[in-house]
């Protein structure tokens, strides 16, 4: 069956069209700038890429213009719109509501709704997004697969914070993780290609991009991760804070004479190795060059991010009492060898050794740890859109 996912922000929706059966990607691209005019990037299988502008006033009209390119005479890859089986949406918050994916229906969207309140900017995109579907292909099966539902195995002792219980009770503050597709993807993948059992493993999943988290996964079910209430807990990011301490907040805002709002603007977008390196970048390609090049700031960046991770699985091995092996993956983990060595080179009391050659290539599976490695290491790329389509074919 052919399945179209769709990862629907405020102002962008991402899309592929998959071949369940052969996994193929049949057609994917991007809708941009939807409300302020609007752009088509369009790429079939095999294809150049399109790019067209378009107003786009709504995500209706964004996903209409998808709609059409898909099935665009010349360079479309399906006929009618009968040829979508089901439509696959990642959903970004699903609070303690939704454990695994879900069919989308009226008591489901109504939940998601409910769990707003704790992703106010990407929930209410994702509805649209999943409304403007259902009006435009009413017939086709909608599923909803949450960035939230791989991590709702944690116990207790992983998600409360040392806050007032009543807050988790009143507002269910507490901790939630994300990129759960991902880590569930990746531990899966890491398994089989390992030649581990699964249901017997401990694994822990570096998903270091832009946004970075690292999960706990005890015979394949999450038992910590690094992201909390909202994405910005845990690692150092591109240009997120990660940790800290929360006191800090109430000392910049005091001594720069900014609002929650301005702080809370400062730790999501001007922190992280960006906010490190002196505002150099974000994109770990520039503090790599910029480390050569003997930046010291870069250097710093490059450092703090390292050890944070390295600390991280460090306190996971602890919290699974061992580890059968460690996998990276987004566009950091799955390319930089920099990074990867800087961060392996703390946990040679596990027995890892690492194998430089592998660790010099990049963007496929791989095992960079030497035959000799009491722990594996391993590259695996992470493909969510794949991910979803699997969990979309499995509920229809
Ligand atoms: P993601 O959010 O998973 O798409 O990852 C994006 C990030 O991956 C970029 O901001 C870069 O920091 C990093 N990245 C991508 N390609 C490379 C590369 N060849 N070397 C180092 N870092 C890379």
């Amino acid at each position: 069956m052919n399945v179209l996912v769709i990862n629907c922000g405020s102002s962008s929706l991402k899309f592929q069209l998959i071949n369940s059966d052969t996994e193929a990607v049949l057609a994917k691209g991007l809708c941009e700038r939807i409300g302020i005019d609007g752009r088509l990037v369009y790429q079939p299988a095999g294809g150049e890429k399109e790019i067209t502008e378009a107003d786009m006033p709504t995500h209706k009209q964004a996903i209409q213009m998808v709609l059409d390119a898909l099935m665009n005479e010349k360079t479309g890859v399906i006929k009618s719109l009968a040829e979508v089986d089901a439509v696959g949406h990642r959903v970004v918050h699903g609070g303690e509501k939704f454990a695994s994916s879900v069919v989308i229906n009226d008591e489901v969207m109504a939940a998601i709704e409910e769990c707003n309140d704790l992703a106010p900017l990407h929930n209410p995109a994702n509805l649209i997004g999943i409304r403007a579907c259902q009006e435009l292909m009413p017939t086709a099966p909608m599923v909803a697969v949450f960035d939230t539902a791989f991590h709702q195995t944690m116990p207790s002792k992983a998600y409360l914070y040392g806050l007032p219980y009543e807050y988790y009770e009143k507002y269910k503050v507490r901790r939630y993780g994300f990129h759960g597709t991902s880590h569930s993807f990746v531990s899966k993948h890491a398994a089989e290609f390992l030649g581990m059992d699964l249901e017997n493993s401990k694994i822990i999943v570096a998903h270091l991009g832009n946004g970075a988290s690292i999960s706990a996964v005890v015979n394949g079910k999450c038992v910590d991760t690094s992201m909390g209430l909202t994405p910005l807990e845990g690692l150092v990011m591109g240009t997120r804070s990660g940790d800290m301490d929360p006191a800090i907040m109430e000392f910049i805002a005091k001594k720069e004479g900014l609002d929650i709002a301005g702080v809370m603007n400062v730790l999501n977008k001007k922190s992280g190795v960006q906010g490190l390196s002196g505002g150099l970048s974000s994109d770990f390609r520039d503090l790599e060059e910029g480390m050569d090049n003997g930046n010291e700031l870069a250097k710093n960046a490059m450092e703090v991010f390292c050890y944070r991770v390295a600390k991280y699985i460090g306190s996971y091995v602890a919290a699974m009492n061992g580890v059968d092996a460690i996998a990276f993956t987004a566009g950091i983990g799955e390319n930089a060898g920099t990074v990867r060595k800087m961060v392996l080179a703390y946990l040679e009391y596990l027995g890892i050794a690492v194998d430089e050659e592998a660790n010099s290539k990049r963007g496929e599976d791989m095992v960079i740890s030497t035959a000799d490695s009491k722990v594996k290491v391993a590259v695996i790329p992470t493909n969510e859109e794949l991910a979803i389509c699997r969990e979309t074919v499995a509920l229809v």
